[in-house]
């Protein structure tokens, strides 16, 4: 039997144009949308429940509240964390953000939409989306905010709007460069709202790519409570430890 038409097209496609795996190189179908392969898509760790009910770092019993959050106080409400910051992920995160490669949004936005939709607690009662911002010189440079990217496709898949209160004042070290100690002062008043009051007895979700010591979060939950928000719930796609 004749193979149909698109069964033709797409092989010579193939042909013409090999594309590759984003995580380990092997050649894939160039129709699919996610640029992985299918081995390397089952290879992204999700974070194991339960949660600290606080950080949402992954805990042995339900309700156990985590050692660091028995001796940090975050200034968001609670925290989540689709999957672990490591193996594939890693690398797909790294290549996304200072590599340039947009391809990855696909796979990266919908890992972290469908732990949404697993989780709706972390959905429900939110007024507005955000993210946590770039500074300036370096948003230019780079011409995008990888979490700006995964906070437009929870907006648009949970029909909430997205806003863009926060703004980082002053170039930062890198959170994952410094000791745990420098880490909580390295941005302490970095983040403003510029328009105050904006944000009155708003429930936000905040939204950013990977959480490590949750000082980022905590500083930008600060500056939104700070300009009138009520509640700030926090998402990341990955988890560091
Ligand atoms: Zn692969
Ligand atoms: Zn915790």
């Amino acid at each position: 039997m004749a193979q149909p038409i698109t069964v033709i097209a797409k092989n010579f496609i193939n042909l013409l144009y090999p594309i590759h795996c984003a995580a380990c190189r092997s050649a894939i179908d160039p129709m699919t949308r996610t640029g992985l392969c299918n081995i390397c898509e089952t290879k992204i760790k999700r974070n194991p429940k339960p949660y600290c009910p606080s950080c949402g770092r992954s805990v042995t019993s339900v309700d156990d509240i985590c050692e660091e959050c028995k001796i940090t106080r975050f200034a968001f409400d609670r925290a989540w964390s689709a999957c672990l910051y490591e193996g594939v992920l890693k690398e797909l995160i790294q290549q996304f953000k200072y590599k340039g490669k947009l391809s990855l949004s696909s796979v990266l936005c919908d890992t972290m939409t469908g732990f949404i939709k697993d989780n709706k607690n972390i959905i429900e009662g939110t007024d507005l989306i955000t993210f946590v911002p770039l500074y300036n010189d370096w948003l230019n440079e780079r011409e995008y905010n990888q979490s700006g990217i995964l906070a437009s496709a929870i907006s648009r898949e949970f029909m909430i709007p997205i806003v863009k209160p926060l703004e980082k004042s002053a170039r930062t070290k890198r959170q994952n460069e410094l000791p745990r100690a420098e880490r909580l002062t390295n941005l302490t008043g970095v983040f403003k709202v510029r328009d105050k009051g904006s944000l009155n007895g708003s429930s936000i979700l905040l939204v950013d790519d990977v959480m490590t010591t949750g000082a980022t979060l905590s500083e930008c939950a600060k500056a939104l409570k700070e300009a009138g928000a009520k509640e700030v719930r926090c998402i990341t796609l990955a988890r560091g430890m």
